[in-house]
Parts: C-alpha cells; sequence; structure tokens
C-alpha cells in the first residue's frame, strides 16, 4: 500500500520539515493492519510545497491519493 495522506487532529507534534509546532496537521504514512502510521508529520505551509512530491510518489500506489484540506478556523 502507497503512502497516504491524513489529518490529525488534537494532537502536538512538530512540523518534520521546518521544526514549527503543530497541532492539527497533514501527516503523510501508511496504513498498517487498518491502523494509520505517521511517517512525517508537516505544517500547512511546509504540505503545500512538498504534497507535489509526494502525489507523484503516491500515483504510483494502487490506493488513490488522499489529499487532505485544512479545517476550517470557526
Ligand atoms: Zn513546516
Amino acid at each position: 500500500m502507497g503512502p497516504v495522506w491524513r489529518l490529525i487532529r488534537g494532537q502536538k507534534d512538530v512540523c518534520h520539515r521546518c521544526g514549527r509546532e503543530i497541532v492539527d496537521f497533514p501527516a503523510v504514512g501508511r496504513v498498517v493492519d487498518f491502523q494509520f502510521r505517521p511517517v512525517e508529520k508537516y505544517c500547512w505551509d511546509c504540505y503545500r510545497y512538498i504534497q507535489p512530491f509526494v502525489d507523484e510518489i503516491a500515483s504510483e500506489a494502487q490506493d488513490p491519493y488522499q489529499p487532505v484540506t485544512k479545517p476550517a478556523i470557526p
């Protein structure tokens, strides 16, 4: 199974690329035993930057690329 994006909510972490603190963030990883295992986590700026690259990898996979969108600020 190829890499997939998931939106992680309510978890404090650090952006894999720029080191910024993130709370609701996109993560790319793999689904193992029906559980998402994030490999890299990004802030939204880095997500925008890195997205085409990951899309390229994912296109070779059987699973279609699953984009995530930034949640609306209430
Ligand atoms: Zn970042």
